[in-house]
């Protein structure tokens, strides 16, 4: 039967419903757990989280994708408690976000431990938290250009989802070509990979998002909602209508291929975060812009409840 790995245990990927693909509980550069200022207390955190949580459950969001890698504020023992109190499923990463998001320990690593310590993550748990790890995460460091560190985590990424069956979400799809022959090297087929990040306003021109799909790789459309039209906007963001554009055009040609979400962060670490910006974009204005824009509710579903299913299945 086809299986993923969830905080609370495998579900059936026919249960995981609507599915947010790329999201934060909490995001925050390696560290910043040292610098006391910023902390915020349980409370605080729960207070930010929950009822964003509970308003995508109320819209019909079943699974909430958490791609917080190792370093950056994973706290897996607080997804379980978020999970059973929303009733959303919400599935973790092992990885890392990229190679300047690895602590020493970690970068000093060769393939074979990073590897290890992903299948550990994946077949065995997270710590001691018994969770499984349902996705590994990987990325391009900044500077554009994959570094010799983001290639060996590539690597060992690789190897792990061929050893387990879990899938690779990458952090930016630029450069995809190194990636690409990476994993060519390791044997891993392309549908296992989500290339990310495909839509930011930084990093669209230099995204070869039709490219990719035509190798059997997936694009991820997945920082809806960072727009220019924003209050304070971040430096990755584009305006809304242009990005809608571009989607529409990618998912005529290749919406098997395509995976929407916000990478929005519920409660951000150390930093401000970005206001006025939530996972529930999905439901309060991408999927109504959708409408809008004439596509129909079995693309929709195919865009939310199929396509995501059968990336996060894990395969044998
Ligand atoms: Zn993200």
């Amino acid at each position: 039967m086809s299986r993923v790995n969830t905080v609370l245990g495998s579900v059936p990927a026919q249960e995981l419903g609507i599915v947010a693909v790329h999201e934060h509980i909490g995001y925050g550069m390696p560290g910043c757990e040292l610098d006391s200022k910023w902390w915020k207390t349980p409370e605080e955190r729960y207070e930010e989280t929950v009822p964003k949580l509970r308003q995508f459950h109320e819209y019909g969001g079943g699974t909430f994708v958490d791609a917080t890698g190792i370093c950056n504020g994973r706290d897996v023992d607080y997804y379980k408690s978020l999970s059973a109190k929303t009733g959303v499923h919400i599935v973790a990463c092992t990885g890392f976000v990229g190679g300047d998001t690895a602590l020493p320990f970690f970068a000093r690593a060769s393939v074979d431990y990073l590897a290890q310590q992903f299948i550990h993550e994946i077949t065995v748990g997270i710590g001691d938290t018994g969770s499984r790890a349902g996705v590994i995460k990987v990325g391009v460091s900044r500077g554009g250009r994959m570094t010799d560190l983001d290639k060996r985590i590539y690597r060992a990424a690789a190897r792990a989802a061929l050893s387990t069956g879990v899938p690779i979400l990458t952090h930016l799809a630029i450069d995809a070509e190194t990636a690409i022959a990476i994993f060519g090297e390791e044997g891993l087929p392309l549908d296992r990979v989500l290339f990310g990040h495909a839509d930011d306003g930084v990093n669209a021109e230099k995204t070869r998002d039709t490219w990719i799909a035509e190798q059997g790789g997936r694009v991820g459309f997945d920082t809806f909602g960072y727009e220019t039209e924003l209050e304070d906007p971040p430096f990755w963001a584009r305006p809304r209508k242009e990005r809608l554009d571009h989607f529409l055009r990618f998912i005529d040609q290749h919406l098997d291929k395509a995976l929407a979400s916000a990478d929005a962060n519920c409660s951000p670490l150390g930093w401000p975060g970005v206001k006025g910006h939530t996972v529930n974009y999905i439901f309060e204005d991408l999927i109504p812009d959708l409408r809008t824009a004439g596509v129909d509710e079995s693309t929709i579903t195919r865009l939310f409840v199929e396509n995501p299913a059968d990336f996060l299945t894990i395969k044998h």
